[in-house]
Formats: C-alpha cells, sequence, structure tokens
C-alpha cells in the first residue's frame, strides 16, 4: 500500500474493554489542546461531539464482535474508540499524519485496531478485506471529510468493495442527492450508482452544533446496505454508467447530443438514436428525466451492438 505507515498497538486490552471516553466538547478539547491540534480546513476536519449521535451511529451500523470495520478519517478516535468496543477489527485510514501520534494515544487501550496513515483514495480496499476478513463482506462506518464525499462513495460502489454495509455522515444536501429520483435538480450520477447498488435510509439528521468546529451546513447520517440480487439485469453495468455519466455531464443538453458529445462513447448519432427510439423514448427528451430502470434498458441495447 505505498507510503502507507501502519502503527502497532503495544499495550493489549485489559480482560475488561475499556469505555469510549471521547465525544463530548471537553474530552476533545482537552485532547487538541495536549497536542497542539491545528485544524486543516483542506482535510474537512469537523470532530464529532456528541456522544448521542456517536452511540446512533454504531447502533444503525449494526455492528457485532464478527466484524471487520473501516472507519475512513477517525480524526482523533472518537468514533473509532466506540468501533474497537463493538467489532472483531478495525482498520482506520487517515490522511493527516498530524493525527498519528494523536490516535495513538486515544487509542492505546484497545489491541484490534490498526492505524493507517494513507489517503483513502489510494488504499486497495478489496485486498484490505481480503486481508483482514479473507474477502467476507466488511462494514464501513465513516464521518466523512464532505470535499470528498463523492469520490468516496462511487468508489467503494464501482470498484466492488466487498461490504454488507456503509453507514456515513454526509452533508444534509449528499444525502438527499442519494434518495432522489428524475425531476430534482439534485438527480444525478451518485442518485443512480447508490440505488443501483444499496438501498439508501437517512438514519439521523444532525445539525452543525454536533462538530467541532461547527461546518456551514446541515449533516445526516446514511446507511447503504447492499442489494442481495442485482436491483436490475444489465448485462454490461459499465456501458451503463457511462452512458450515466454522459447524460449529466451535459445536463441541459437532449439525451442524444449528451451521448454523441462523449469522449467515453463511441457511437454514431444513428445508433444513439435508434436505441433511444427502441426504448420508447422520444429523440429530445434530456438524459436528467431517465430513470435507473430506463437507463438499463438503454445500456442493454447498446451492449447487443458493437461500439
Ligand atoms: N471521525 C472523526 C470524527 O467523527 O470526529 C473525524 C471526522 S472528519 C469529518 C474527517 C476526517 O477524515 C478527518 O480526520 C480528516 O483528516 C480525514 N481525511 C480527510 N481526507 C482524507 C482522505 N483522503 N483519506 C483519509 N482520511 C481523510
Amino acid at each position: 500500500m505505498g507510503k502507507e505507515q501502519t502503527v502497532k498497538k503495544e499495550q493489549k486490552m485489559s480482560d475488561k474493554t475499556p469505555i469510549p471516553y471521547l465525544g463530548t466538547p471537553q474530552a476533545t478539547t482537552a485532547v487538541l489542546e495536549k497536542y497542539h491540534f491545528v485544524f486543516q480546513k483542506k482535510f474537512g476536519q469537523n470532530f464529532l461531539i456528541d456522544p448521542r449521535v456517536l452511540e446512533k451511529i454504531i447502533a444503525a451500523a449494526e455492528i457485532t464482535k464478527d466484524d471487520f470495520v473501516l472507519e475512513i478519517g477517525p480524526g482523533i478516535g472518537t468514533m473509532t474508540q466506540y468501533l474497537c468496543a463493538s467489532a472483531r477489527e478495525v482498520a482506520a485510514v487517515e490522511i493527516d499524519k498530524a493525527l498519528i501520534p494523536i490516535l495513538e494515544d486515544t487509542l492505546k487501550e484497545y489491541d484490534n485496531v490498526q492505524i493507517i496513515n494513507e489517503d483513502i483514495l489510494k488504499v486497495d480496499i478489496g485486498k484490505l478485506a481480503r486481508e483482514k476478513n479473507q474477502g467476507r463482506p466488511i462494514k464501513v462506518v465513516a464521518n466523512l471529510p464532505y470535499y470528498i464525499t463523492t469520490p468516496i462513495i462511487m468508489g467503494l460502489l464501482e470498484n466492488h468493495v466487498p461490504f454488507e454495509t456503509i453507514t456515513i455522515m454526509v452533508q444534509k444536501e449528499v444525502a438527499d442527492r442519494m434518495k432522489t429520483g428524475p425531476g430534482s435538480k439534485d438527480y444525478g450520477a451518485l442518485s443512480l450508482a447508490v440505488q443501483y447498488y444499496v438501498k439508501p435510509e437517512i438514519v439521523a439528521n444532525v445539525p452543525p452544533n454536533c462538530f467541532m468546529p461547527r461546518p456551514n451546513v446541515g449533516s445526516a447520517v446514511i446507511r447503504l446496505t447492499r442489494h442481495r440480487e442485482p436491483a436490475l439485469d444489465v448485462r454490461d453495468e459499465k456501458l451503463m454508467f457511462r452512458l450515466i455519466r454522459a447524460s449529466f455531464n451535459q445536463r441541459r443538453k437532449t439525451l442524444v447530443n449528451g451521448l454523441k458529445n462523449s469522449p467515453d462513447l463511441n457511437f454514431s448519432r444513428e445508433e444513439i438514436e435508434a436505441a433511444v427510439t427502441a426504448i420508447g423514448k422520444p429523440l429530445t427528451i434530456r438524459g436528467e428525466t431517465l430513470t435507473l430502470e430506463e437507463f438499463a434498458a438503454l445500456a442493454n441495447v447498446f451492449s447487443g451492438k458493437k461500439e
């Protein structure tokens, strides 16, 4: 995993699992002051300071002592303490190296955690799941850094990371985007990817005063549960998502023009017009009005042809 730095715990867990103590404004402030920690805006650092929210996240993720949990962005280890207390094993991936000595301190009571100093977008999560959980589905839990929410979620979904559930704190507007359908300005590639792979459920709405520092936006905890069976019969999933991206990259254009102009697709105008007609749509339609089922039907028409 490249420049990954793994920090092994030396101290063994005692017979009794330690009780998580971070998660209040006082405990968080004490840790930040002890280490003279300076918040990095560029890393989207907003730490949770409300134990009720932390308990809700852990309950929604339904973590048991059988579970291997990946936490993205542990910060000072607030939620990590709760995860270590409930799970069999936790891997916590944190980009900010200034947080590593803090995590070593706040997690020293736990011997079931591995801290990985890396950018989550560079981690081979499939490999981690194979090594740590014999390839069985893992659980992902995170209070996500908001500046890269979409690439993280799309990466987990489209790279076929073996997961059972993903329970994440996101910007309220992003949670809404995941659940919405055609007709909303929030409808887009994220909505379609989420609805294709998982069932999204909003577990809690979380106001800015539950974080330090306070974000400018409202947040929500959303749980994504993988469909047991694929939601739809799509012959070429990758093609379907190329069609979806091409349609939403040029939202204001007709579906036909959006697909014709896309550098990722190589169909002739005639082929595109025939496919749109084959799914029963007029040639003037915009891509943003298509449902997931209609994108799947369109992909199936195309995948019967040569690109
Ligand atoms: N989990 C902590 C909590 O709830 O208090 C911190 C959450 S904070 C919203 C996001 C965390 O993700 C920060 O610790 C930040 O440094 C980390 N982070 C940001 N970008 C990251 C990346 N690309 N890979 C891994 N961690 C990242």
